[in-house]
């Protein structure tokens, strides 16, 4: 059973470079290393660092026809929750790319660097990665971690830094803002030292749709984390 949606089913948008992106949304319900307050998509259904949605092969040969179709220059891989924990998603980068195209990568940063993760992720010409939250208390109540899984701020940062340093393709990084949980001057200090340590080849800072941080606020900490 073919379990892949594509953006706007039959829709293809350009890019701002004028390539032609097919997105692929490989999840077919939620899975995810968090249960975040704020996500847009609800609970997390499957909470876990890899989750199986079942066989791959049908979803592939969609996938072939798909892009035979519609001629894409290039897949953006996404999905509800973060796609890093499909353990499918190598055979999809291996599928696109044995029809000659590049792959962009949209997940979140926590296991970017981690083991399988960071070499799954390493097979992806592009990768957009976010974080956001940095402090110890905060995280836990934001993100839900599982707490067998003993996920830190701090792990985070090794993680993210480890897979920019090594990282050969393009990584545009994301900083999410959210109101009294990485706003303040004090949570801002601390991402700028991290985003400092980042190699990136942009930046990208907006506020989360719920708890919203006020435009002018993101305005300030972009120029500070630009700096
Ligand atoms: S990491 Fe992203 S997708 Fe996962 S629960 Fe949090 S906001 Fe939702």
């Amino acid at each position: 059973m073919n379990y892949l949606k594509y953006k706007m089913d039959d829709y293809i948008k350009v890019g701002d470079d004028g390539r032609k992106v097919l997105g692929v949304d490989i999840q077919p319900e939620k899975a995810c290393i968090f249960d975040c307050i704020v996500c847009n998509r609800g609970r997390t259904k499957y909470q876990g660092e890899w989750h199986d949605f079942g066989p791959i092969e049908d979803s592939l040969e969609d996938l072939k026809k798909k892009i035979a179709e519609d001629k894409p220059d290039l897949v953006e891989i996404y999905g509800q929750g973060d796609i890093l924990t499909n353990v499918h998603l190598e055979d999809i980068i291996n599928c696109v790319h044995a029809l000659g195209l590049p792959v962009r990568l949209v997940t979140n940063c926590y296991l970017l660097g981690i083991g399988e993760h960071m070499r799954v992720a390493n097979l992806a010409e592009e990768v957009v990665g976010a974080f956001g939250i940095v402090e110890d208390e905060a995280f836990k109540k934001y993100h839900r971690p599982l707490p067998e899984l003993e996920f830190t701020p701090a792990k985070q940062t090794e993680s993210i830094i480890r897979f920019s340093q090594q990282y050969q393709g393009k990584f545009k990084l994301r900083v999410f803002l959210s109101q009294n949980f990485n706003d303040s001057d004090e949570s801002v200090a601390v991402l700028k030292a991290i985003v400092d340590r980042v190699k990136f080849d942009s930046l990208w800072v907006a506020s989360t749709n719920k708890l919203a941080v006020p435009d002018e606020r993101v305005a300030e900490i972009t120029k500070i984390l630009n700096a």
